[in-house]
């Protein structure tokens, strides 16, 4: 089987942090961000890299009058009432993006659609959690036919999707799927790789996958597969890319050695390589973080015209799948 690489990138802005308790400090981050999106979009086409941005839906509306015209039917009722971001939409969401930045998001789809070999995913509507107490399927389901109800105004339809916090389980996955979704993002097969819900989440499993972005702990490798339960693809999660301070520091010297050397292994054994991160994380330090993906890139280059590996969206590696089930 043909060796690819993929990327997908958690399109968020405000919605994805909002219940996080620095949420201010990250603000600077969000902004950056949306800055360094123009540039990734440039080095995808240099490099003629194909990525799938999976996008918050709150982020297609033109005004608050469209956002609030496309709610759900239900919305979420968790038992933690902060993690719901209603009471945001109704008392802190500006008139439109050129007000209100951190809410709001048609520019950058737009400039995404206009770059070569760039996919538009869904991030659910509401930045919605599978997993938190409270949470269910139904309202799951109301919350993605929001958000292709509000991609379709805007002539965008979304196929592939990622999960927030990658929360997520065969029931939601159904729903996902009865909403019009056909493939989606998995975790790696590792015990501290595994969607929890937040409170569950232990400090042991962090530093573990933080040590594991810089040495060998596990393979994390793939190849996409068909979920016979919901009927979607999946396409695994190979390596969450992480933020850098310096191209020079200690850490991002052995996460891009960690990396490409993952990159090697799969174009050398015929399987995907799937790298993902948020727009923000390249909000602070930009050029550091630019010059370190620059690095990925044209390693991938090299390996297209060694091993023949392929550029792929999400959607790309689903139809290939589909394509071989004949
Ligand atoms: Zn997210």
């Amino acid at each position: 089987m043909t060796s690819s690489f993929t990327i997908s990138l958690d399109f968020e802005l405000r919605w994805g942090i909002r219940d996080n308790p620095n949420e201010e400090a990250y603000a600077h981050a969000i902004l950056g961000g949306r800055r360094a999106i123009p540039q990734m979009l440039r080095a995808f086409e240099d490099y003629g890299v194909a990525a799938t941005w999976a996008t918050v839906g709150f982020l297609f509306a033109e005004t608050r009058e469209d956002l609030l015209s496309h709610l759900p039917a239900t919305l979420p009722d968790y038992a933690n009432p902060h993690l719901s971001p209603y009471a945001d939409v109704q008392n802190r969401v500006g008139q439109e993006e050129a007000d209100d930045p951190l809410h709001f998001g048609l520019s950058l789809i737009r400039q995404i659609e206009g770059t070569p070999r760039q996919e538009i995913g869904s991030h659910s509507f509401s930045h919605f959690y599978c997993l938190e107490d409270g949470s269910t399927a139904e309202a799951f389901g109301a919350d993605m036919a929001a958000a292709q109800n509000i991609a379709r105004s805007k002539g965008i339809t979304t196929q592939s999707l990622v999960l927030p916090r990658n929360q997520q389980s065969e029931s939601h996955l159904i729903a996902a799927q009865r909403a019009g979704i056909t493939v989606f993002r998995g975790h790696p097969k590792v015990a501290f790789y595994q969607p929890r819900a937040r409170t569950d989440e232990r400090p042991h499993w962090r530093a573990l996958r933080l040590l594991d972005s810089a040495i060998p702990l596990t393979s994390t490798l793939a190849t996409p597969t068909h979920d016979l339960t919901s009927d979607l693809i999946n396409t695994p999660a190979s390596r969450f890319l992480r933020p850098v301070r310096s191209t020079s520091s200690f850490l991002a010297k052995a996460q891009l050695r960690r990396i490409k050397s993952e990159m090697t292994e799969a174009a050398r054994q015929g399987k995907n390589y799937h790298l993902w991160w948020h727009p923000h994380n390249f909000g602070c330090a930009t050029e550091a973080n630019m010059e370190n993906l620059r690095a990925i890139l044209r390693h991938f280059v090299s390996l297209r015209d060694s091993h023949g590996m392929q550029a792929m969206t999400m959607l790309d590696l689903a139809q290939n799948v589909s394509a071989s089930k004949g």
